[in-house]
């Protein structure tokens, strides 16, 4: 594979463009028009003198969009071929106030969450800084109105788990959040991890304040390591120290992701565990029903139960929400639509 480009900041676009003896100008223009998520090959500002010189080394196409499933409520869900072949997937849900879109980090996952479709082949590699970017520059160009920004908020759920990936991750928050570059706002963003404790001390010191996320899915650490691998090594109270680091450190509020799995996390009980682990926190609490993967056996709860359990919480103290289900229609949990591109391949 050659390099990706957009892996690259403005001042590396400019030092690359100076080394290969262009003028400082074509620099601007290439980040330009790299921004507004086009090819090398697309750019038609560039002379081919100069275009053919940067695909010696780079790749044109970093990713491409090869199948789009489109909800009645508006939501999109891609699947994307990366220059090596490799596939992964993204969202863009369309709210009110903006358009959110899903990015992954890493082809597939080796967090091996029992409720995930993303983990089910394991990790097969990280993804660049680039790589991540491309993701947000191309639906962006995709969804743009006029000067309105086809892409308003980001959220790392895709695959993969960002922390696993940090530097390329980091990168990647950098340069997107970049006055440079498509410039979304630090506020826009939210991470989400499965709890990578070290490292969610790590992102505390970047200066970067996005939101981060963590996803809890459980009350005790025995019954979230039967569903999270992850929790044999970090503990529930080493993540919540973690995240008041992170609010000491950021201002910002966090948010705990708990997906409501039928007889496993959403009795009282474990209502009652909850509301003592987090009452008094700056904190959220995003409930989620359970997307059901064919290759797993849990199983979402039901509509009733869900909102019963959202009642305790409130009134319990907490400030919670009920995930609103977009994209039903067109299903397909997270990372089901590359198992079954895939699947489907075989
Ligand atoms: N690895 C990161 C981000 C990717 S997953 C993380 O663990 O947070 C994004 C969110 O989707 C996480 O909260 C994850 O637990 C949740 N998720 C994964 N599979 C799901 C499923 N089948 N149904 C509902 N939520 C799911």
């Amino acid at each position: 594979m050659k390099g990706i480009i957009q892996d690259l900041n403005y001042n590396r676009i400019c030092e690359l463009v100076a080394d290969l003896g262009e003028p400082k100008f074509r620099a601007k223009q290439l980040f330009t028009g790299l921004a507004q998520g086009k090819r090398i090959s697309g750019i038609s500002v560039l002379p081919k003198s100069l275009k053919d010189k940067l695909l010696a080394d780079f790749e044109d196409c970093p990713i491409e969009i090869i199948q789009t499933l489109t909800s009645a409520d508006g939501t999109e869900k891609y699947l994307f071929r990366l220059a090596d072949g490799n596939v992964i997937e993204g969202v863009l849900m369309k709210y009110k106030y903006g358009n959110t879109q899903c990015v992954s980090t890493q082809v597939g996952c080796r967090m091996g969450c029992k409720f995930c479709a993303s983990t089910l082949g394991g990790r097969v590699r990280d993804l660049t800084s680039g790589e991540i970017l491309s993701q947000v520059l191309l639906i962006n160009a995709l969804h743009q109105q006029g000067k309105e920004r086809g892409v308003t908020n980001i959220v790392l759920m895709g695959s993969g788990e960002p922390l696993d990936n940090y530097d390329n991750v980091v990168e990647f928050l950098k340069n997107v959040t970049s006055p440079d570059g498509i410039n979304i706002s630090a506020r826009n963003i939210s991470l989400s991890t499965c709890g990578l404790v070290d490292k969610m001390y790590a992102l505390a010191d970047e200066g970067l304040p996005v939101n981060l996320t963590v996803s809890l899915h459980s009350t005790t650490d025995s019954e979230r390591a039967r569903t999270m691998p992850i929790a044999n090594k970090w503990t529930i109270a080493e993540i919540l120290k973690a995240c008041e680091n992170y609010f000491d450190k950021t201002g910002r509020r966090y948010i705990f992701e708990y997906a409501l799995i039928e007889g496993e996390n959403c009795d009282e009980r474990h209502a009652d565990e909850l509301i003592t682990l987090l009452k008094g926190k700056p904190c959220h609490v995003n409930l989620i029903r359970l997307n059901e993967v064919k290759e797993r056996s849990l199983a979402a709860a039901g509509e009733k139960a869900a909102y019963r359990f959202l009642g305790l919480l409130e009134k319990g103290g907490l400030s919670a929400t009920l995930r609103r289900r977009t994209g039903a229609d067109i299903g397909g949990a997270c990372g089901q639509l590359r198992v079954n591109y895939l699947q489907n391949k075989e």
